[in-house]
């Protein structure tokens, strides 16, 4: 008897997930077990299948990267998590949505210099996108820069009417040519990180694995509980990484446990370590994935695309 063409059509083909070398073992700090791998958060480190190719782009999912916390990883985390997945073929906007340019920076942008800034565009409906967008060095993924001007917005979108969807307004045209937009938010709460939230699909919290870390997240599961309820009824966790962690101390390892305890799957099975190289990078204004590519802050990044695109819908 002939299959019904629901059961005959194609399913995209499900991507082979290779063995992992002994180098990549090492710098995803995996422990083998007789269940496989145990990852660094304590749980066993599930495969991540490789990303599949796409056949077109779009339209894109808008990720918040947000803790109100400075030097928690969040820059950082956008630059080299945007980068890994441009390297799967994805195209990726990545919004410098702080005042201190850091991202702008760290992608070798001279944010001091620029005319144009995501402040234009939030501010001024005259502006086009194209016109304040910047290629970076990595095949496939733009910027929306910004500097020192969008810390007026803060106070001048006060005033306007629907101010906490004004980001939302000024991505939304763009969303059809891209698969990821990564917000990288500044360290605050206020009506410029409510925007990104407004804007966003989902959020990802860095968490640098220290004493403090878990204080003040409350404050931060707070607002996406307002946002959520008077903004943005979708907006969910995609996962709270772990940054900066140092496997060799007692103490990164109980905050670690810590925060598997308080979010349990909210955590990410990937955890990004400490290490100097990230600090280089900035200076060479350019992603780990580039500037030291078998690096395990590289292997990381990569590692943590995997898990995010594996969330995603895949066509
Ligand atoms: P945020 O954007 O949350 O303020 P950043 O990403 O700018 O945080 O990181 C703060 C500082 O810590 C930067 O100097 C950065 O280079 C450094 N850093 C970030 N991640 C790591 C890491 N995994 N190991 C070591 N240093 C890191
Ligand atoms: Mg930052």
């Amino acid at each position: 008897m002939a299959r019904s063409t629901a059961t005959q059509r194609r399913l995209p083909e499900v991507p082979e997930v290779p063995p992992l070398d002994d180098d990549s073992v090492a710098a995803l700090g995996l422990v083998e077990s007789q269940e496989g791998y145990i990852g660094p958060t304590g749980r066993p480190m599930p495969r991540f299948p490789e990303p599949p190719q796409l056949s077109r782009h779009g339209p894109a999912k808008v990720i918040a990267m947000c803790n109100q916390k400075g030097g928690v990883g969040k820059t950082t985390s956008t630059i080299n998590l945007g980068a890994s997945i441009a390297e799967y073929g994805r195209r990726v906007l990545l919004v410098d949505f702080d005042p201190q340019g850091a991202l702008s920076v760290g992608l070798g942008v001279n944010a001091h210099e620029l005319d144009l800034t995501v402040y234009n565009l939030l501010m001024q409906r005259d502006i086009s996108v194209n016109e304040v967008l910047q290629k970076t060095n990595v095949s496939g993924m733009d910027l929306m820069p910004s500097n020192i001007d969008l810390s007026a917005a803060e106070i001048q979108l006060v005033n306007e009417v629907a101010r906490e969807q004004t980001l939302l307004r000024v991505l939304g045209p763009l969303l059809d040519e891209y698969d990821i937009v990564i917000i990288d938010c500044q360290p605050s709460l206020g009506l410029l990180t409510v925007n990104a939230l407004t804007a966003a699909h989902s959020v990802i919290v860095p968490l640098e694995c220290e004493f403090f870390a878990l204080r003040g997240l409350a404050l931060l599961t707070d607002i996406m509980a307002k946002v959520r309820e008077r903004l943005n009824s979708h907006l969910y966790l995609e996962g709270i990484l772990a940054t900066m962690y140092d496997s060799r101390t007692v103490h990164g390892r109980e905050v670690l446990e810590r925060v598997v305890e308080a979010f349990g799957d909210g955590v990410f099975h990937t955890v990004i370590g400490r290490t100097v190289r990230f600090p280089e990078t900035t200076v060479a204004g350019e992603p780990i994935t580039t500037y030291a590519p078998s690096s395990t802050g590289a292997v990381g990044y990569r590692q943590l695309a995997k898990e995010v695109l594996a969330r995603c819908h895949v066509e």
